[in-house]
């Protein structure tokens, strides 16, 4: 029985780093895919940006037409004055004329505006495409790196869990399959130590009687709470 124990604890010992490992197996995609989602939205931001400043140029654009087309109005209407002879088509055309003139000055507000917007687009995009640029290299130094300890981990888990079946084949079925519920349904802790006469699993206090069968380690102890094997400990780390 002493056998099994120690056999039981290096099991154990395994599934410990397994256990670490596994919970590697997740955070290191995770950190991959924030780095890809991390440049994936400074691109967004670029783009967005980019398009409003399209949009802005093509309304300067409109704007500076507006204002070309009401200019050849209003010098075509300048020179019908000079030919004009009644004082009523003259009033009406020099009317017609203010009135273009104050349309364009209307524009030229508007065409200010837009000005200013593009300054604060241009400084805007400016930062994006640093954003950007860090984004990318942060995911260029990380990227091989990570995908190479994603690699790793697995390689690692999958050679622990060899060594610990190989450990496994020295224990009776009923034992193993007990251990591997354990590990499963008991936050991966199937062997436990004494600790200040606690179940090191849930805290539940060992008895008197219990702590010696323990110790005699002539059979397999289970923590009376939790189910879990207890041992009195688990030597040479
Ligand atoms: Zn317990």
């Amino acid at each position: 029985m002493k056998k099994e124990l120690e056999i039981l604890i290096q099991m154990q010992k395994f599934d410990t780093v397994i256990g670490k490992k596994n919970v590697l197996t997740k955070e290191l995609p995770q950190q991959l895919n924030s780095l890809k989602q991390s440049l994936l939205d400074a691109d967004e931001a670029v783009n967005t940006t980019k398009s409003e400043l399209d949009e802005n140029q093509k309304d300067q654009k409109l704007k500076e037409l507006d204002i070309a087309d009401n200019n050849a109005k209003i010098t075509k209407y300048k020179n019908q004055l000079l030919t004009i002879e009644t004082n009523k088509e003259y009033k009406a055309l020099n009317s017609e004329i203010n009135h273009l003139e104050k349309k364009n000055s209307g524009v030229d507000d508007e065409l200010i505006v837009l000005m200013e917007t593009e300054s604060e687009l241009r400084d805007r995009l400016k930062e994006n495409n640093e954003a950007q640029q860090k984004a990318s290299d942060e995911l260029k130094a990380n990227e091989k790196k990570l995908e190479k300890e994603i690699q790793e981990v697995q390689k690692d888990i999958e050679e622990l869990k060899s060594k610990r079946n190989k450990l496994a084949a020295g224990l009776p079925r009923d034992l193993i399959r007990r251990y591997g519920n354990l590990i499963k349904n008991r936050n991966r802790k199937a062997v436990v130590f004494n600790d200040n006469n606690a179940c090191s699993g849930c805290g539940y206090t060992i008895r008197p009687q219990v702590d010696i069968d323990m110790k005699a380690r002539n059979s397999v102890i289970y923590c009376e709470s939790c189910g879990r094997i207890l041992v009195d400990h688990f030597e040479n780390n």
